[in-house]
Order: C-alpha cells, then structure tokens, then sequence
C-alpha cells in the first residue's frame, strides 16, 4: 500500500483530532459568554449597528446598568485579566501596587502603572435592532458591555447639558431611542464619538413581542455579587506570577491607597488617551507561545472582553 492511500485509509477523525488536543492541552471547552453582544468591525476598524438599551424589570431598582472596575495587561508570567475589587470599594493588589509606582514620580514608573490601570465598563442588556454584520443577531436580546464615552452618551440624553433639550430616557420601551453605534478607529484607537441616539419610538407595537424580549432580561447583580471578584490572596498571587515575581520578595501591601484613576490630572489631562480603548488592544492580536490552561482561558477571556 502507498504511503497516501494507507493515509487515507487511517485519516483521522477530526473530532478525535480535538479530543486528543483538549487532553493534552488541558483546554476546556469555551470560557466566552455568548449572552455577551459584541460590535463587529471592518479591517479599517469601522463598524455600525442599531441597539436599543433595556430596563430593568425591578421598581425597586431603576438603574439599568452595573458599572464594574477590571483590569487587563500581559506580564512576563502570562495575563493578568481580573475584576477589580475597588468596585465594591474592596483592596485591590494591582491597584495597590500601581499607586506605589504612580507616587514614586517616575515617568516610566507612571506608565508601567498607566498601562496597568483599572478599566471602568458599564454593562446593560441591549435589544439588537440592527446588526448588518450579523444579521443573525437582529432581534435578539444580549448582555452588552460598554465604556465610559457611551456611558456619557447615555448620561447625557437623560441628563441633557442645554435647556433646549427634553431629558430622555434611553431604556424606555414606548418612548426611548434606538441607539446608533457608530465605530471608528482614530489614531489607532477605536473610537466611538460618532455614536448618537436616533429619534424617540416605540421599541414594537406588538406587546407579545415585548414580552419575549422582556422575559429575557434578567438582574444585572451578579456582575457585581462578591463571588464575582477573587479574594485579595488569590489576586496577589496571580499578580505575583505574572509580573514574574514568584522567586523574588512579595509584593507587599500598603495599608492605604488611591487607585491610579483618582490621582490628579494624570490620565484625563496629561494623555490622549482614549476612555474607551486602553492598551491590551495591541497585545490581543500577538498570543503568546505557552498554551497551558491557564493561558488559554486567560486568552479566552480576553476574547471577551471588550477592551
Ligand atoms: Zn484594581
């Protein structure tokens, strides 16, 4: 027999070929939330799409959005990819150490501790109008996580900056507003300025209708709830093995802080930076060479997060 026909005869199952590779590489399964809507963009970085943001079902609790602080760099040990505990006004490693680096008055100290910040994300849930992307996705409720600039977009339709503006809320169902999100990239840096609120309407006339999408928009608390943050411990070791610091002297805590965000002038002012995109965007694309459990999921989370 040939060298290919005995190939052929012995071709290999593809799933076997996955189920091998999960047992050797310890990979499991999928760590991407798929309640999680995601914009697509082009290769220039552009992108658009049509979502209205939903309310929550709750009287007692109106706010229709849960704002979390996480953080999201690669070290020489791997990602550091966690929530940060200041969201529930808990200690934070990572902060911890960037105020130490940010106080010391160094520039490249600063910036080791600017790349190294806390991010602020907003998350709500979102009905897609229109996703041309992915048409699939029209009609759908998703999860959908969001930053500061469409945070100030939605603040200020509700909250309007000039009398002649009539305060809106975005999450009404009769008369809130389809949200236009409109992507760019500018500088290299995706940007969402271009985004704006289309004409108050009624999100459908069909009460049926909106009860399916209703039903589907569940309480935001758990993006907050405490198990969704790691204990201090866990945090400072994996801060400790990424920043390759296992063999040296522990990182040591300071009994009191200020997050990098709060201190002076120092990102608003001094940098461009833009609110929505921090710096793990770059290193998204270059995947390192370790594929061990821990990297994988750590890339998968990265996946999905909206950086
Ligand atoms: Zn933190």
């Amino acid at each position: 027999m040939s060298t290919v026909s005995r190939l052929r005869k012995n071709k290999i199952n593809v799933q076997r070929l996955a189920d091998e590779l999960e047992k050797t590489s310890g990979a499991k399964k999928s760590y991407l939330d798929e309640r999680f809507w995601k914009p697509t963009t082009d290769k220039g970085g552009n992108g658009f799409a049509t979502i209205r943001f939903l309310p929550t079902l709750t009287e007692d609790d109106p706010v229709a959005w849960r704002r979390m602080f996480s953080h999201g760099f690669q070290g020489p040990g791997g990602w550091y990819l966690e929530n940060c505990p200041t969201t529930l006004g808990d200690t934070c490693p990572l902060c911890q150490e960037n105020t130490k680096l940010w106080d010391t008055g160094d520039n490249s100290k600063r910036n080791i501790a600017r790349d190294r910040k806390r991010v602020l994300k907003y998350i709500s849930y979102i009905y897609v109008v229109d996703d041309p992307s992915v048409p699939d996705n029209d009609g759908k409720v998703f999860l959908y996580k969001y930053g500061k600039k469409i945070y100030e977009k939605l603040n200020n339709l509700m909250i309007p900056e000039f009398p002649d503006e009539i305060p809106r809320n975005p999450f009404d169902i009769d008369d809130g507003c389809n949200f236009k999100l409109k992507i760019r990239k500018v500088d290299g840096y995706i940007n969402y300025d271009k985004s704006e609120f289309a004409e108050p309407s009624i999100l459908s006339t069909d009460d049926d209708f909106l009860d399916t999408i209703l039903d589907q928009v569940k309480s935001l608390d758990e993006f907050t709830a405490k198990d969704n943050f790691k204990p201090y411990d866990d945090l400072k070791s994996r801060l400790t093995k990424v920043l390759g610091l296992e063999d040296r002297v522990e990182i040591e805590p300071t009994p009191t802080y200020v997050t990098v965000d709060d201190t002076p002038a120092m990102v608003s002012e001094a940098v461009s930076e833009p609110t929505d995109t921090p710096k793990p965007t770059k290193s998204k694309e270059s995947k390192g060479e370790s594929t061990s459990e821990s990297d994988i999921s750590y890339f998968e989370k990265l996946a999905n997060t909206d950086w």
